[in-house]
């Protein structure tokens, strides 16, 4: 799979924002621990948005796309992590010059310039107990599979496993950052909500890739994952 079209990367972003809602619960549980509880509400409402609006709109290139996807998030969510996972998917849009269509490279590319964006706006790094903490290892999977190789499959399941891993070594970090900041030490232990979120969204867009591969009319019957770290 060397190659995602414009209509494959919608429904891509589709089931990530049904995993999302989905996964509503457990990132209310975790932000209820080490936040203000907020997160998973935010993030339900941005991506139920986000789903009414990419099951209603038609887009001509990936760059449209995910500029619409972005603007749908900080419009509907609100708080941090509105303009954070907002930039997302604005940040790099410049790599996307494709109008069909894009690559493995192309979207290394794209996600790593978003990572730089999301520094640049909320001033924190890796290390600090954010979503950052699962998107830097993410980028940097994403930015050695696509030196490897030009599939777009093992491009973003070596996201999803880095994703995972990151989220998951969140909860050995003390919060320097954001509301959780304020929790402290009784940060640790406990993952980084935004974290999570970040790893979700790649797993789900490789569980996506999985299911247009085998042909499992992948919007629908790929059960959705419930990430319990
Ligand atoms: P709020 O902090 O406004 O209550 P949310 O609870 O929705 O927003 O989101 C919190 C998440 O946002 C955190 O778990 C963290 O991952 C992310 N976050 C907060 N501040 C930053 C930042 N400056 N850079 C990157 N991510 C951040
Ligand atoms: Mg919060």
């Amino acid at each position: 799979m060397n190659r995602l079209t414009t209509d494959q990367l919608r429904r891509m972003l589709l089931y990530s924002a049904r995993v999302i809602v989905e996964n509503e619960p457990y990132l209310t549980k975790i932000d209820t621990i080490i936040g203000d509880g907020d997160h998973g509400i935010g993030m339900k409402r941005g991506f139920t948005a986000l789903e009414e609006m990419l099951s209603t709109t038609a887009f001509e290139n990936p760059a449209q796309l995910f500029r619409a996807t972005g603007i749908e998030l900080v419009k509907t969510m609100g708080g941090a992590s509105g303009v954070i996972f907002g930039t997302l998917f604005i940040g790099g849009l410049e790599h996307l010059t494709d109008s069909n269509g894009v690559t493995a490279a192309q979207l290394a590319a794209f996600f790593d310039a978003g990572q730089q964006a999301i520094q640049k706006r909320g001033k924190a790094k890796p290390g600090q107990k954010t979503m950052l903490d699962a998107l830097a290892p993410a980028v940097e999977a994403m930015e050695k599979s696509a030196a490897e190789s030009d599939d777009i499959k093992a491009l973003l399941e070596a996201a999803s496993l880095a994703a995972q891993a990151g989220a998951a070594h969140s909860s050995t970090l003390r919060s320097r950052t954001g509301r959780s900041k304020n929790f402290h030490e009784a940060t640790i232990g406990h993952p980084d909500p935004g974290a999570i979120s970040t790893s979700l969204i790649f797993k789900a867009f490789s569980d996506f890739l999985y299911g247009e591969e085998t042909d499992e009319s992948p919007s629908t019957n790929i059960p959705l994952h419930r990430l319990e770290i």
